[in-house]
């Protein structure tokens, strides 16, 4: 049976793997890019979605996640090991348990969402909760890749940031060239340096004619690269970018300011107004961080008649608590016609 094709079949050509590098592949990429007519009539321009909830383990990361496990297999490695707000460690979980790896993942105590924490869990990984942030849990991975013989599968290895341009040369291919903004959301901001390093090569290979203009978007409570500060507690109810010293600080700097894009803040309230209406409007359901650049483009606005592209980072399905504690919960009623139709509002229409 032929492996499953993932982004590294599909853009060999432009990632650091080579002939000897053992693929390990659980067939991501290839995720939707789909228009979202409700949001685009509401923005004014041509608004798609790249619903990246549709990957292997439900988030982006396993575009880097492929290359970085398959380079840590070819150089020999035994162990990986990362620290996460939970989709790293699903990401890396999973790859792990593929490539016959073992896995680590350091996680903020009571930071990670429900499913994540079940798929890294489920996949094998040994999963250590520090009481402290994101930031200091990093901070302590990467002591461990100076001193132990361990590869770090955080974004601070080049392979994951390699990786994860495949999403620009999906969207640059499916629209036959770059959009004219691209917009994510900002954690650790790997992922909008990739965004910005994809479509610049994809450009320089002469398979893309223009380049975006890159709009990365933070929540309020834990937004360092508006305020230029790192946060020391930061808050949000979008865990995936609750982070106050992203590693890719300079990254996401340069992509914003060269492409003539900008990075901006969102609080909360605008984070699950957009989240609520992604899935009631265009029946797409995302995880709360991946509602952030939704939130960001009501907030901005569009040129009008632009083609716009939205990363919807993460499957909604990822955090069910806070989807049932900020939106609702269900009726109860007895086993009867009666109470069922009056709950309906089916009733008075009898004889
Ligand atoms: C990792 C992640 C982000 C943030 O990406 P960075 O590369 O850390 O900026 C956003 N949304 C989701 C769902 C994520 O998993």
């Amino acid at each position: 049976m032929r492996p499953p094709r993932g982004v590294i079949e599909r853009y060999r050509d432009l990632l650091p793997v080579g002939e000897k590098t053992p693929i390990v592949s659980l067939g991501e990429g290839g995720t939707p890019l789909l228009l979202a007519p409700r949001l685009s009539e509401r923005v004014g321009a041509r608004v798609l979605l790249k619903v990246e909830g549709a990957n292997p383990t439900g988030s982006f990361k396993d575009r880097g996640m492929t290359v970085a496990i398959s380079r840590a297999l070819e150089d020999g490695a035994r162990a990986v090991v990362c620290a996460s707000t939970g989709n790293t460690a699903a990401s890396a979980a999973a790859y792990a348990a593929r490539a016959g790896l073992a896995c680590s993942v350091v996680v903020p105590e009571g930071g990670m969402a429900l499913g994540k924490m079940a798929q890294a869990l489920v996949h094998g990984a040994k999963v250590l909760q520090v009481r402290g942030s994101f930031d200091e849990a990093l901070a302590l991975v990467r002591e461990l890749g100076e001193r132990d013989p361990v590869t770090i599968v955080n974004s601070v290895n080049p392979d994951r940031i390699a990786g994860q341009m495949t999403a620009a040369f999906e969207v640059a291919d499916a629209l036959g060239d770059a959009p004219d903004l691209h917009c994510l959301p900002v954690g650790n901001a790997g992922n909008i340096t990739a965004a910005w390093r994809g479509y610049r090569l994809y450009r320089e290979a002469g398979r893309a004619g223009h380049l975006p203009r890159l709009f990365g978007f933070q929540a309020n409570g834990a937004a360092p690269l508006v305020t230029g500060q790192p946060v020391a507690q930061p808050r949000t109810v979008a865990g995936a970018i609750r982070i106050g010293r992203p590693a890719s600080w300079k990254g996401a700097i340069a992509a914003a300011s060269e492409s003539g894009g900008g990075i901006q803040a969102v609080d909360d309230g605008e984070i699950m107004a957009a989240y609520r209406f992604l899935a009631a409007e265009e029946g797409v359901f995302c995880e709360p961080a991946s509602a952030v650049p939704v939130a960001g483009l009501l907030r901005l606005g569009a040129p009008p008649g632009s083609t716009v592209v939205c990363v919807l980072t993460g499957h909604g399905l990822k955090d069910p608590d806070t989807a049932l504690s900020q939106i609702g919960s269900p009726v109860s009623v007895e086993a009867d016609l009666d109470q069922v139709r009056a709950e309906l509002g089916l009733s008075g229409d009898d004889d």
